[in-house]
C-alpha cells in the first residue's frame, strides 16, 4: 500500500508507493548524462572569452565574477530595479490579485578550479576545502542582502549549460520563498518545543540510522525521511550552526572530506558523473534572532535506476502531489553499498 510522508520544513506531503518499483520502463532514456569527464574547453576556462567580451585571468584555484546575465540586479537610489512594480492597466491600486514588489539583488558564478574535468569528487580535498572557503567567504561578503543562496546545478540533465565544475551566489534584497517556507516552519517548530527542528531531527534519525548514508564526527548525510528525489541527501552538521561562516576550521576541513566521500557514491551508484541541483540553506540575515533556524544543504539528484533513466516531475506530481516508488530507506542502503573512498575511474589507477 502506498503512504504519503510530511516534508516538515515545508509542509509538503509525498506519496511512496514501493510497489510500483518493479513497473517496465518504455519511456526516454536520457543520452545526456554525459559521462561528465571528457576534457572539453568551456568559456569558464582560465583565459578564455565569455559572451559579453571579459577575459577570464589565468586562474589558478577557485574564481568568482558577476554573472554576465544575472537575473537580479541591485535596486540604485531612486529607481527601482528590473521591471516597474506597479499598477497593473484595469485594476485598482494595491489590487491582492495583482501583486508586485522589488525583487533586487545580484548573482555570482564561482569557477571550483581551473580544470573543466574534475567535478569535485575528483577534486584534491585542499582544492574542495578552497570552494568551501570562498563559499564562507561570499556568504559574509554578500550578507548586506537578506538572503545569499549559493547553489550548483551539475550536468545537463539538471539543464546546467556548462560542464565547468561552477557554482552560483544570488543574493536577493528579499526572502525567496521557498527559504521564507522553511523559515517559517522552522520557527513554529522552535516556539512549541524549544529545541531546532533539523537539530531534533538529526538526533531521532541517528537512533536507527537506517537513512544515514555518511557520518562524520562534524557532519551528516541522510536521505531525508521525506525525500522527494530518488537519491536526495540532506547534509546537517552535528551541532546547532545557523550560518556558514559560524563554521569551526574542524568543521570545515572535515567538510571537505566528508563531501569528498558521498559525491564519490553519487558518482559510483551509476557509474557516471552523478546529475544534481544541490544548494546551502543558511538562516537569513535577518535582525532578529535565528535560533530556530539549522544549516544544512540539499542535494537533489533527478536520475531514478539507471545513468539514463530520470525522474520527471510530471502529470499527478506537478498538478496534484509528488510521489517516489523507491523507500528513503532503501535509496540509502543502495548508496551505503557503492564505494565512498574510491572513484569508478580511478579503480585501475596504481
Ligand atoms: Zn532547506
Amino acid at each position: 500500500m502506498a503512504t504519503q510522508r510530511r516534508n516538515p520544513l515545508t509542509g509538503e506531503w509525498i506519496i511512496v508507493s514501493p510497489h510500483r518499483i518493479s513497473r517496465p520502463w518504455g519511456g526516454e532514456k536520457s543520452s545526456s548524462t554525459g559521462q561528465g569527464f571528457t576534457k572539453v574547453s568551456s568559456y569558464l576556462s582560465p583565459g578564455a572569452a565569455r559572451s559579453n567580451g571579459s577575459v577570464n585571468p589565468l586562474y589558478t584555484s577557485t574564481f568568482v565574477f558577476p554573472n554576465d546575465f544575472s537575473a537580479l540586479v541591485q535596486a540604485t537610489p531612486g529607481e527601482e530595479p528590473g521591471t516597474e512594480p506597479g499598477e497593473e492597466p484595469g485594476t485598482e491600486p494595491e489590487d491582492e490579485l495583482f501583486q508586485s514588489e522589488p525583487a533586487g539583488g545580484e548573482c555570482h558564478v564561482m569557477c571550483f578550479s581551473p580544470h573543466s574535468h574534475l567535478s569535485l569528487p575528483l577534486m584534491r580535498h585542499e582544492d574542495i576545502l578552497s570552494v568551501i572557503r570562498e563559499w564562507i567567504r561570499l556568504s559574509d561578503q554578500l550578507k548586506y542582502n537578506l538572503y545569499v543562496q549559493i547553489f550548483e546545478n551539475k550536468g545537463a540533465m539538471v539543464g546546467c549549460s556548462n560542464s565547468h565544475p561552477h557554482c552560483q551566489i544570488w543574493s536577493s534584497s528579499f526572502l525567496p520563498y521557498l527559504i521564507s517556507l522553511e523559515d517559517s516552519h522552522q520557527r513554529e517548530y522552535f516556539s512549541k518545543h524549544n529545541s531546532p527542528l533539523l537539530v531534533k531531527y538529526l538526533e531521532k534519525e541517528m537512533r536507527c540510522k537506517k537513512r544515514v548514508v555518511e557520518e562524520s564526527e562534524y557532519w551528516v548525510a541522510l536521505v531525508p525521511y521525506w525525500a522527494k528525489w530518488p537519491f536526495e541527501l540532506l547534509l546537517l552538521p552535528t551541532r546547532h550552526v545557523t550560518k556558514l561562516r559560524d563554521l569551526t576550521e574542524e568543521e570545515v576541513l572535515d567538510l571537505s572530506s566528508t563531501m569528498k566521500r558521498y559525491l564519490t557514491r553519487y558518482d559510483n551508484l551509476f557509474e557516471c558523473s552523478f546529475p544534481y541541483s544541490m544548494g546551502w540553506h543558511e538562516a537569513p540575515n535577518t535582525a532578529s534572532d535565528c535560533s530556530h533556524w539549522q544549516l544544512h544543504a540539499h542535494y537533489y539528484p533527478p536520475l531514478l535506476r539507471t545513468a539514463t533513466v530520470k525522474k520527471h516531475i510530471a502529470g499527478y506530481e506537478m498538478l496534484a502531489q509528488c510521489q517516489r516508488d523507491l523507500t528513503a530507506e532503501d535509496a540509502a542502503q543502495r548508496l551505503k553499498d557503492c564505494d565512498a573512498l574510491v572513484h569508478f575511474t580511478q579503480r585501475n589507477i596504481d
